[in-house]
């Protein structure tokens, strides 16, 4: 299967694709990991990417483009994948029909009061990567694997605002692109846990329990 996790930041997409990951055996190609890494590496690409993610902005279409070009190339992907947070802008989904045929689109809906509280209490874990809300945690800890967990600087306030603004206008378009496609799925993410959003992911692709 070879779908796109649609959405604001915070709604979950990230959480839903690691659980439909190991369902499916499928990779997930998180962007935002992918760039993060680059930053961490000092990459070209990382150089290029931190002042857009620091300022909470999206960071070039080709730049971009050139890293899931590259990904959906590999090994692992032969059988499907789960494209998390990308397309972002309709160029890029403009491109990405040109390399492959998706199978469906998931656009997670959540209100913006919801993403506030759920972005400005996020932390993950620079260690094993998993994410966690802090109502969620007790100390600092990463209940996983025992590292200090830390807050995304892009996580913080004045940048979660932004993100949501640049969300509304370059992202939201693509839900009325897929919606003409035909290959759009809507989960409604309004206060409900994991497990809940997971079995509506699950239902609106037809797989079963
Ligand atoms: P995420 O972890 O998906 O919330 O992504 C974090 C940041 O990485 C975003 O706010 C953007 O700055 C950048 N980013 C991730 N994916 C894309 C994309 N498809 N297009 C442009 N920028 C992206």
């Amino acid at each position: 299967m070879k779908l796109i996790f649609l959405g604001p930041p915070g709604a979950g997409k990230g959480t839903q694709a690691q659980l439909l990951m190991h369902d499916l055996n499928i990779p997930q190609i998180s962007t935002g990991d992918i760039l993060r890494k680059a930053i961490r590496e000092m990459t070209p690409t990382g150089v290029i990417a931190k002042g857009y993610i620091d300022r909470g902005e999206l960071v070039p279409d080709d730049v971009v483009i050139a890293i899931v070009r590259d990904r959906l190339q590999e090994k692992d992907c032969e059988n499907g994948y789960i494209l998390d947070g990308f397309p972002r802008t309709v160029p890029q989904a403009e491109v990405l029909d040109t390399i492959v045929e998706i199978d469906a689109v998931v656009d997670f809906e959540l209100p913006n009061e919801e993403i506030i509280n759920r972005l400005s209490g996020r932390r993950v874990c620079p260690k094993c990567n998993s994410t966690y809300h802090i109502s969620r945690l007790d100390g600092d800890t990463c209940p996983g694997c025992g590292e200090k967990v830390i807050q995304r600087k892009d996580d913080m306030p004045e940048t979660v605002l932004n993100r949501l603004e640049v969300y509304e206008k370059q992202t939201a378009p693509l839900i009325a692109y897929y919606k003409n496609k035909g290959s759009l799925r809507v989960v409604d993410c309004t206060g409900q846990q994991v497990e809940g959003v997971y079995a509506e992911v699950r239902k609106v692709l037809g797989i079963n329990a």
